[in-house]
Parts: structure tokens; C-alpha cells; sequence
């Protein structure tokens, strides 16, 4: 009983915040199970060299797999590295592989090199419908925790961005050099980039400091905070090491429950803002 509609276009969403451990791996591989759960056709592309995202989804990212390094660097099409996630259908990936690592620096000196994401995207959405493929609604970018050349073309590649945030201490310190970043990248580079949506990670309700931090981060991004909160639950936690999404693994889980609301959330908010 989907009630949620399809968007007019793709989705891309970038999932950024350069702090490592907030959550982004782990809202990427569960927001796009989520949505992929409730019928829509989804990509994850995992633009960072750990490649936790793939792992998560259970796709082989050994060293000699092609991957996303061969799409930015090499020119190659999505079409020739995609993979479907095992367990769930409409869900495929675009993997990480460690090749990935040099990337950053092999990217310097390439023609267009804040936009060879872009391009392989823009062209991966004709590829599909010349092959008669049913469109994707949603593209999720999981990226490293750095503000580099791999973050700045997830950047130019969305109109969205995704930031997952912590409810501890010092949460919203740091994210002032991503917002800079952000700005920069909309001046030059993506005039129609928007951070349309924050997520608050790990939210244990017990603590007063948690309840603390999300009144903070709400006052701060007064538009953007979703209503829903992913809790600290150890579902979530378990489940990638079974190579599963949350939704997956234990769907009836609080963690599961909660990112399927989130997906949810972001579904009617997408179809408010017109896109
Ligand atoms: P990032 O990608 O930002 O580095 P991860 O998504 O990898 O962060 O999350 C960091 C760690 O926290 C991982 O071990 C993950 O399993 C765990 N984690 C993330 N979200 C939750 C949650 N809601 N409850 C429990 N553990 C979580
Ligand atoms: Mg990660």
C-alpha cells in the first residue's frame, strides 16, 4: 500500500558532513532500501575509498572489481560497473573500491574534473531510457569524510544535500567549513544545489544533552530538520555486518521503523517542494 509518488525527475542527494562516524554510510545504504522497499527505483553511488556502502549492500568490491574509480578516472560508463543489491529489489550500487584512494589525486589534473560524476550520471539517465529501462527516482551519494576533489564532484552532481547529524557534543561544530563549501560550490559550480534535508543520527532520548543538541540543530536549519529521528539501536549497527540494510536484516526494528519514516518523510517533502 505505497501512497508515496514517484518524483517528476531523479532525486540526487549527496550525503556529506567531512566528520567521520555521523551516520552517512549508514543513512545512504538505509534511506535507499527504505525507498527501493517502497517500489522505487534507486542507486547508491559509493564515492568513498572505504567502501562501507558497498559492503553494507553486500557488493563485491575487491580490488580487481571495476568500480566508481574507473567511472570518474577512466571514463567508464555506470552501465558497465553497476551491480544489483542481492537482497533487494530496484536497489543497485555503483562500488568503492581501495583504487579509490589515489583518486583524489588523480583527479587534479583531468579535464573537468569536478564534474565527471555529473556527466557519468547525466549520461547513465539517457543510457536508461534508450535501453528502455524505467527511470531511477532516486540517486544517493555516500561520501568520504573529507571536503576534497571526490566530495566536491558528489556536490556538483546533486541538487541535494543530505547532512546527517550526531546528537552529541560539539555537533554543529566543524559543519561550518561544509556550509562554506557548499556556498562555494553553488557560486561556481552547481547554482541549483540546496541542503534540503538534515537527519539526526543516533539519538538516544534517555539523555538530555541529545534532546539538547537537536533543539540546537533545529534552530539552526529552522526549514530543513526532519521530523523523524533515526535512534541509537543496535539493529542498525549489527546489520552490515550480516552485508544487509537495517530494513533488511530486521525490519520490524526500531532502526528500521525509523529510516523507512525518514525515506517516508523525505518522499512527501520532495513532492511539497515541487520536484
Ligand atoms: P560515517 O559514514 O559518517 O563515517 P557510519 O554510518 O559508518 O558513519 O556510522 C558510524 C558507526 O556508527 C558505524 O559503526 C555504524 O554502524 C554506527 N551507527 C550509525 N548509526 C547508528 C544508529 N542509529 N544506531 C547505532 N549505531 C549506529
Ligand atoms: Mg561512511
Amino acid at each position: 500500500e505505497t501512497t508515496l509518488e514517484r518524483p517528476a525527475q531523479p532525486r540526487v542527494l549527496t550525503v556529506s558532513n567531512q566528520k567521520g562516524g555521523v551516520g552517512k554510510t549508514t543513512t545512504t545504504v538505509n534511506l535507499a532500501a527504505a525507498l527501493a522497499d517502497q517500489g522505487f527505483n534507486v542507486l547508491v553511488v559509493d564515492i568513498d575509498p572505504q567502501g562501507n556502502a558497498s559492503t553494507a549492500l553486500g557488493i563485491p568490491h575487491g580490488a580487481d572489481r571495476d568500480s566508481i574509480y574507473e567511472v570518474l578516472i577512466e571514463d567508464f560508463p555506470i552501465a558497465d560497473v553497476i551491480q544489483d543489491c542481492p537482497d533487494i529489489e530496484r536497489l543497485q550500487v555503483v562500488p568503492a573500491t581501495i583504487d579509490l584512494a589515489g583518486a583524489e589525486i588523480e583527479l587534479v589534473s583531468l579535464v573537468a574534473r569536478e564534474q565527471r560524476l555529473q556527466r557519468a550520471l547525466t549520461a547513465y539517465h539517457s543510457y536508461r531510457a534508450e535501453q528502455g529501462l524505467d527511470r531511477l527516482d532516486y540517486v544517493f551519494v555516500d561520501c568520504p569524510p573529507s571536503l576534497g576533489l571526490l566530495t566536491v564532484n558528489a556536490l556538483v552532481a546533486a541538487r541535494e544535500v543530505l547532512i546527517p547529524i550526531q546528537c552529541e557534543y560539539y555537533a554543529l561544530e566543524g559543519l561550518s567549513q561544509l556550509l562554506r563549501n557548499i556556498e562555494m560550490i553553488q557560486k561556481h559550480l552547481n547554482n541549483e544545489l540546496e541542503i534540503s534535508t538534515i537527519l539526526l543520527t543516533m539519538y538516544d532520548g534517555r539523555t538530555r544533552l541529545a534532546s539538547q543538541v537537536a533543539d540546537e540543530v533545529r534552530e539552526y536549519f529552522p526549514e530543513n530538520v526532519l521530523k523523524t529521528l533515526i535512534p541509537r539501536n543496535v539493529r542498525i549497527s549489527e546489520a552490515p555486518s550480516y552485508q544487509q540494510s537495517v530494513i533488511s536484516y530486521d525490519p520490524t526494528s526500531t532502526g528500521a521503523l525509523a529510516y523507512l519514516e525518514a525515506a517516508a518523510e523525505i518522499s512527501q517533502r520532495g513532492g511539497e517542494q515541487g520536484r
